[in-house]
């Protein structure tokens, strides 16, 4: 856990954020100032800065993301009508909060 890192702390549990979904490595919650009717964040519990410090050793948690993100969508209502998911990689790519996370964007009207 990273001192001063926003996400480690909402994904260890010290922030009151309500998760949609929480196992041993990773957690699930609503983006506070969302982008799209529905807007969940993935957030691995280890301290990962951005996918430019991905190693070997994160693959597992990687494909993990991105499975969970699947079934979020499904959880959700929005498999069907379709959804975004992105990784903001550093300030230059829009990313604000050094802690690896992967966003699900979808539920627009068509
Ligand atoms: P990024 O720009 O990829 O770093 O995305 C960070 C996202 O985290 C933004 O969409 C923010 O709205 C979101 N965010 C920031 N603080 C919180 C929080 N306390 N709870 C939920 N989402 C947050
Ligand atoms: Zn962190």
């Amino acid at each position: 856990m990273e001192k001063d890192c926003l996400f480690c702390k909402i994904a260890h549990g010290e922030a009151s954020t309500e998760f949609l979904y929480e196992n041993e490595r990773l957690v699930v919650f609503k983006d506070i100032k969302p982008h799209a009717p529905i807007h969940l964040l993935i957030v691995p519990k280890e301290h990962i800065r951005s996918i430019n410090d991905l190693t070997e050793a994160n693959r597992g948690i990687i494909s993990e993301m991105i499975m969970i993100a699947k079934e979020m969508a499904k959880k959700m209502s929005v498999s069907e009508s379709g959804y975004k998911l992105l990784f903001n990689v550093e300030s230059g790519g829009g990313q604000a909060i050094f802690h690896l996370h992967l966003h699900l964007m979808g539920g627009w009207k068509r």
